[in-house]
């Protein structure tokens, strides 16, 4: 069309005066210029669901003008885009999750685009445009947040809050980090950071489950994104009395190994190292969307600084620990536990920590944190520092904090008999005192016997 124009138009400059010649010139600019600046295209549809929220991520050319409104019966939403034309239909998006149960495209005025998505039930929408980040360009966002789901699960939570006789269990929050449209660091084989942490955390909710007196919440408990302040309110929301954060991050030398605990600092970073990553980390709600302006920063008041003090210390405590028993596990990058200014460690209240539990952009790590195996190993040393942790520092009122009784091994003694004794099983009575399934009794060694 265009290249039959510029033809027809050197026929005419011929025959015309000069005049005609810069009018039509104009005319061809005019009409170039303005066909590229409006043609922006969809190139991609991505889509993750959570719990009560499901996410779809529009990857644009440029930045467009759009529209977003719902319609019911049946329940769907309209997004107009203006001036858009989509390239190909979009593909592999799983419809089984989540509140859209279709997606379909249509062209308007000869010039929009109309996509329109099919929903179970009634939604609240919210629509952003993102700008171009290290990984992605220009995005739409379409959040809808099932109304339904969010009032079921206020409901359960209630439910399960009902303290279990006189003692509570302390709750252990369990935070994987990165998710849905941010998949966080990648590794040579293509393994994603949001996967595998999202594995070790569900390891450290299986074994925290079994342990007497703890209680696992997961932060995160599918590929879906959950910005880094809400990751922190959520914990508050949940009562938790320990927030840990599980990443496997890369880093720019690909020999960089080992695993580290983080915590946050009030001031300036402990290392270069622990600052590049924690800008890394904080990018997450760049990615994602969410504003970094910090409300809760600008209270500014002495008690939260306070508090904040308190937990550094006691986050500190904890992170010692876990690093103490990731040591046994493997190499360790840092032998200190590191601080820098990461946003979801920020719970004034809550003592928080980040484990590294590796660098996927180290060819051996990313092996490992892809192994089954080290997964559970990983966990089960996170798990060993907590319980050290809660051994000294169980909140009054906590399961853990009531003090326990002692037994003194006589000759003649078995596990089995002290653990009848006491009505208590073998398996608490061991994990009590740290024994192994092979451990033999001494005469005269003391064993706590915990109170239940
Ligand atoms: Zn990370």
């Amino acid at each position: 069309m265009r290249g039959i124009r510029v033809r027809q138009l050197a026929g005419i400059v011929r025959q015309r005066s000069v005049a005609w010649l810069i009018f039509s010139l104009a005319l061809l600019f005019s009409s170039v210029f303005f066909s590229t600046a409006i043609a922006a295209t969809v190139n991609g549809v991505r889509m993750w669901a959570g719990p009560d929220n499901t996410r779809l991520v529009f990857d644009i050319s440029g930045p467009i003008d759009h529209k977003i409104f719902m319609l019911s019966s049946p329940n769907r939403i309209v997004v107009d885009m203006q001036n858009t034309r989509l390239r190909g239909q979009p593909t592999g998006l799983n419809f089984s999750d989540g509140v859209v149960t279709d997606l379909r495209s249509g062209a308007r005025n000869g010039r929009d685009l109309r996509m329109v998505l099919d929903l179970k039930g009634k939604v609240r929408p919210k629509s952003f445009l993102l700008k171009p980040t290290k990984q992605y360009g220009h995005r739409l966002v379409i959040d809808l947040q099932d109304a339904r789901a969010k009032q079921s699960r206020k409901v359960k939570r209630q439910a399960s809050y009902e303290p279990k006789g006189s003692a509570r269990d302390v709750i252990v929050a369990i935070d994987a980090g990165h998710g849905g449209d941010d998949p966080g660091a990648t590794g040579r084989r293509g393994t994603r950071e949001k996967d595998v942490v999202l594995a070790i955390a569900r390891e450290l909710e299986r074994l925290i489950k079994k342990e007497r007196g703890m209680r696992p919440v997961m932060i995160r408990r599918g590929d879906y994104f959950v910005g880094l302040k809400d990751r922190r309110k959520k914990a508050r929301e949940l009562k938790a009395d320990l927030f840990i954060s599980i990443h496997a991050d890369a880093f720019r030398n690909g020999r960089a190994r080992g695993t580290s605990v983080y915590v946050l600092s009030q001031g300036s970073a402990t290392s270069k190292a622990a600052k590049w990553l924690a800008e890394n980390e904080n990018n997450s709600d760049l990615i994602g969307g969410v504003s970094l302006d910090d409300k809760d920063d600008l209270l500014g008041s002495v008690l939260l600084d306070l508090s904040r003090n308190a937990s550094i210390a006691a986050s500190l405590d904890v992170g010692g620990k876990v690093l103490q028993h990731l040591k046994v596990i493997g190499r360790v990058h840092k032998d200190r536990v590191e601080q820098a200014g990461f946003a979801v460690l920020k719970a004034p209240d809550i003592p928080s920590i980040l484990v590294e539990t590796g660098y996927i952009s180290n060819r051996y790590e990313e092996n490992n944190l892809r192994s089954k195996k080290h997964q559970r190993k990983l966990a089960s040393a996170m798990l060993s520092g907590v319980r050290g942790y809660f051994r000294n520092n169980a909140p009054p009122g906590t399961l853990l904090a009531q003090v326990d009784r002692k037994h003194t091994i006589r000759r003649g003694e078995t596990l089995s008999g002290i653990a009848s004794k006491y009505r208590i099983s073998q398996r608490t009575l061991r994990s009590t005192n740290q024994l192994a399934l092979n451990t033999v009794l001494k005469i005269g060694q003391t064993l706590r016997i915990p109170v239940m």
